[in-house]
Order: C-alpha cells, then sequence, then structure tokens
C-alpha cells in the first residue's frame, strides 16, 4: 500500500506537482506495475507526460484514462486538492462551497467533480452486510441545485438497511425504489445483506418471503399506539434522520432525485468511515476507487436530468 498524508502539511509536500500526482496515481492503479490493458504485458516504458507505452504491442496508456480523470483538462494537483477537501471535511462539501475553496471560476466543474467523485465512493463487488439488519423505508424530499435551476420534485422513497452492532450502528447501504413492492425490497435485500443473515422488518407485508431467499426474517410489528416505528427500528430511523439533515445542510436540499443515488452513495461513504480518526485514509480510499471506476462524462450525469443542457462542457 503506497503511503498517504496525514495532515494538511503532509499533503501539500507530496502532491505539490502533475508528476507527483501521476506517479501516485499510477502506483495506485497498478500496485505491481504497468499492465498494458490490451495485451496485459507488464513491459513497458514512459513517453512524455503521463503516457507509459506497452513494450509488447506498442499500445499507449495514459494513467488517467478510463478513471475519473479521463479528459480533464484541469491539473491534477487541483483535482487532489478537490479530493482531500471532501474526505477531510466531516460532512463534506457543496458544488458552491467547492467552487470558492478551489476557484473554480465554473460551478458547472465544481458539481460535475463532485458527482465524479461520488460514482468513486461505491466499491465494486463490496461485501454485504450480515448478522442482525433493519431495513425500512423513508422518504426523502429534494429540489435540484444543478445546472438548470431549481426543480421541485416530488419525494423520492429510500430503503435503509444497518446492520445492529449491539446497541450500535453497524455499516449501512441504501438504494432509492420506485415502490415499495415485493420485488424491489426483495431485490434490495439480496444486494445488500449477506444470505443467512438476520433481516429485521416492521410488518409491511411486501417483506414477507424473505425465508424462501435464505434469511432468518425476524419482524417486530407496532403493539401499541405509544410506540413509533422509530422505536421498533431505531438504527434506520437514525440513519434516514441524519441523511435528510445532511442533503438539508451541506446540500440545503437541492438535490434532485435523478441525481440522488449519488448523493446516497456519497452519504453512505462517509457514514461507513465515519469513526475513521484517519481522514488520510480516506482520502486514499477515495483515490484507489477513482482509478478503478470507469469515466462519466458530464452530457451521461445530465442526460436524465430535466430542463436545458448547458452544452458538452470539457471539465
Ligand atoms: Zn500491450
Amino acid at each position: 500500500m503506497a503511503g498517504y498524508p496525514r495532515t494538511l502539511t503532509e499533503f501539500e509536500a507530496m502532491f505539490s506537482t502533475e508528476e507527483a500526482c501521476r506517479a501516485y496515481l499510477s502506483k495506485l492503479r497498478w500496485p505491481d506495475g504497468f499492465v498494458c490493458p490490451r495485451c496485459q504485458s507488464r513491459a513497458s516504458w514512459s513517453t512524455h507526460r503521463d503516457l507509459f507505452a506497452c513494450a509488447a504491442c506498442g499500445r499507449q496508456v495514459s494513467v488517467i484514462a478510463g478513471t475519473v480523470f479521463q479528459g480533464t483538462r484541469k491539473p491534477l494537483t487541483l483535482w487532489f486538492r478537490a479530493i482531500w477537501w471532501v474526505t477531510t471535511q466531516k460532512t463534506g462539501a457543496s458544488a458552491l462551497s467547492l467552487q470558492k475553496i478551489l476557484g473554480l471560476s465554473s460551478y458547472q466543474t465544481a458539481w460535475t467533480w463532485l458527482h465524479k467523485l461520488r460514482r468513486a465512493m461505491v466499491r465494486p463487488g463490496r461485501d454485504r452486510l450480515s448478522g442482525r439488519v433493519e431495513v425500512d423505508e423513508t422518504y426523502v424530499g429534494g429540489e435540484e441545485e444543478g445546472v438548470s435551476g431549481r426543480q421541485t420534485h416530488k419525494k423520492a422513497l429510500v430503503v435503509i438497511a444497518a446492520e445492529e452492532d449491539g446497541t450500535r450502528t453497524g455499516r449501512i447501504r441504501m438504494r432509492r425504489i420506485a415502490s415499495a413492492s415485493r420485488k424491489e425490497l426483495h431485490a434490495f435485500v439480496q444486494a445488500s445483506v449477506e444470505s443467512g443473515s438476520t433481516v429485521h422488518t416492521d410488518g409491511w407485508s411486501p417483506y414477507q418471503g424473505l425465508e424462501a431467499l435464505g434469511y432468518t426474517h425476524d419482524v417486530t410489528v407496532v403493539s401499541s399506539q405509544e410506540e413509533s416505528a422509530s422505536q421498533l427500528l431505531p438504527r434506520v430511523h437514525r440513519v434516514a434522520s441524519l441523511l435528510k439533515r445532511w442533503l438539508r445542510g451541506t446540500h440545503q436540499g437541492a438535490v434532485s432525485r435523478e441525481h440522488l443515488d449519488y448523493y446516497l452513495d456519497e452519504f453512505t461513504f462517509r457514514f461507513n468511515r465515519r469513526t475513521s480518526r484517519d481522514r488520510g485514509k480516506l482520502f486514499y480510499r477515495l483515490l484507489q476507487q477513482a482509478v478503478a471506476v470507469e469515466p462519466t462524462s458530464y452530457r451521461q450525469m445530465v442526460k436524465h436530468a430535466r430542463g436545458r443542457r448547458t452544452g458538452d462542457h470539457k471539465i
């Protein structure tokens, strides 16, 4: 594992030049040395700037091609500063605050960078939750902060899973769903919770049938008027209220339904690492995942968003 900075001073010393950033990315991307994406050969030579040339097939590979940094015109030092800021601030950053901090002239660039980084916040093939897991749904409301002005949308339905860790909450998973149907809830549980685990829900009938999928299903039903769902499933309800507070606070409620999934990923990334004192390790993890996920263009990000497109800018 490559070293990572633990303080701002160390960060500034490590990543003051493009060369240093590129060398770090190539170490993360190819920890055992360069591997040609075309022919898997390990022999290469460096050409100018960030290009590797495969010694076997001649393919030229940029260290940022096929990563979230693909096609960027901005210096990697600026990207690294964005990632440092995003991971060292406990609640993250809104596009507006990131724009100010980095001195970016374009709000759209800050917005797009944050969305690109959110796509790196889900680890491909990550582990599922296990043990005893609470599952329940909640409504999340939102407005779009995006590039085409504010638009109010209807509330979105989000299903949340939270591990019971004694009296505390372990890891979480969440997903936006179209409806609280059996099909969607079962699919979420299967994607998020290891079979053999205990799934703890309320009496909502679409949850029935989880035993047939390999789970132990523990149902707690509201038995009196005094009991509320938040007492029966306290962890998911606490997570839901933290999520809503974060969307209202950090993002000022300015999140559209089209992009909500990625905010859920960011919230989950932060929540599951909330007790980590070592923020530098989060920086390292996010960079590591940023070179492992496929790039997404601004055009792809706004493809499904409503309203006027603002053009195909390179950011
Ligand atoms: Zn090759």
